[in-house]
């Protein structure tokens, strides 16, 4: 049993009244620590971890309002990437949450509180939605960030990005997005669009002495880096774009989903006990 497989399974037996139910996370060094982006919604405060029977030291925590990501080089994928390549994240999970906020205001609705706040409206972006990320489906939301974050270039095909909603009343968690499965497809995108990159480092080989040892600039911090980073992740993503073979766009509300069958596991020894939310 994978990761999220034997989380997913955990919580839905904890919440079945299984006291033994939780996670053993020595079974999953390979795939621990856990990424999560989460709402900044302050009920998942004591929510998270613990419904995923995840200890916090395995767990990296990334918050902003809405769990939104606004596209494949935005600033919440620079850090998914980072906690990835710098702090060993092995898994991304986007946690979406019931009852969001972000999800239930209207435009309108936000003019208001901005306006209460002292922001008129001609000092905003014109496209408010757009800007805010605004959504209607809570579900819908994380399965398009989810789609978002695998089609970015920043992640790598070895890291599943899983797509989850958590009940803030019960902590019951739903498996939106099976990155398990997503990421083998992915894989085979990433080997050809890696190949048509190296090809492209060939022919500038030919033209010029082009050395790739100076693209890992080597005596540069991260932050100092960022817009030749960003040049380099925007030619990229130009090519992922020109690819006849683009991915899907992400998928509407008329798009059915099937959430993934968990496997019934073999018994799990309790260690971490999962907390039951209010009744
Ligand atoms: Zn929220």
């Amino acid at each position: 049993m994978r990761l999220l497989e034997a989380i997913i399974d955990a919580n839905h037996r904890a919440l079945a009244g299984d006291t033994n139910a939780g996670l053993h996370p020595a079974e999953f060094e390979n795939e621990l620590p856990l990424i999560a982006l989460t709402c900044i919604d302050v009920r998942l405060n004591s929510l998270l971890p613990q419904v995923l029977g995840v200890p916090q030291e395995q767990f990296i925590w990334l918050r902003n309002a809405g769990n939104i990501i606004t596209g494949p080089q935005s600033s919440t994928m620079r850090s998914l990437s980072l906690a990835c390549a710098v702090k060993g994240g092995k898994e991304i999970a986007i946690i979406g949450h019931t009852d969001c906020q972000v999800g239930k205001t209207t435009t309108m609705q936000l003019l208001e509180r901005l306006r209460a706040i002292g922001v008129e409206r001609h000092m905003l972006p014109d496209n408010l939605n757009e800007f805010f990320g605004m959504f209607g489906s809570e579900r819908q939301n994380v399965i398009k960030a989810a789609e978002i974050a695998r089609q970015s270039p920043l992640i790598g095909p070895k890291i599943p990005i899983h797509g989850l909603l958590v009940d803030v009343e019960s902590g019951k968690l739903d498996w939106l997005v099976n990155g398990y499965q997503a990421a083998e497809t992915m894989t085979t995108r990433w080997n050809e669009f890696v190949k048509s990159a190296g090809q492209t480092v060939d022919k500038l080989k030919s033209l010029s002495d082009f050395n790739i040892g100076e693209m890992k600039f080597p005596e540069t911090k991260i932050g100092e880096t960022v817009t030749k980073a960003e040049d380099w992740v925007a030619q990229k993503v130009q090519k992922l774009e020109m690819k006849p073979t683009t991915p899907p766009e992400p998928p509407t509300e008329k798009t059915p989903f099937t959430p993934p069958r968990i496997p019934l596991p073999p018994p799990i020894r309790p260690k971490v006990h999962l907390r039951r939310g209010p009744k």
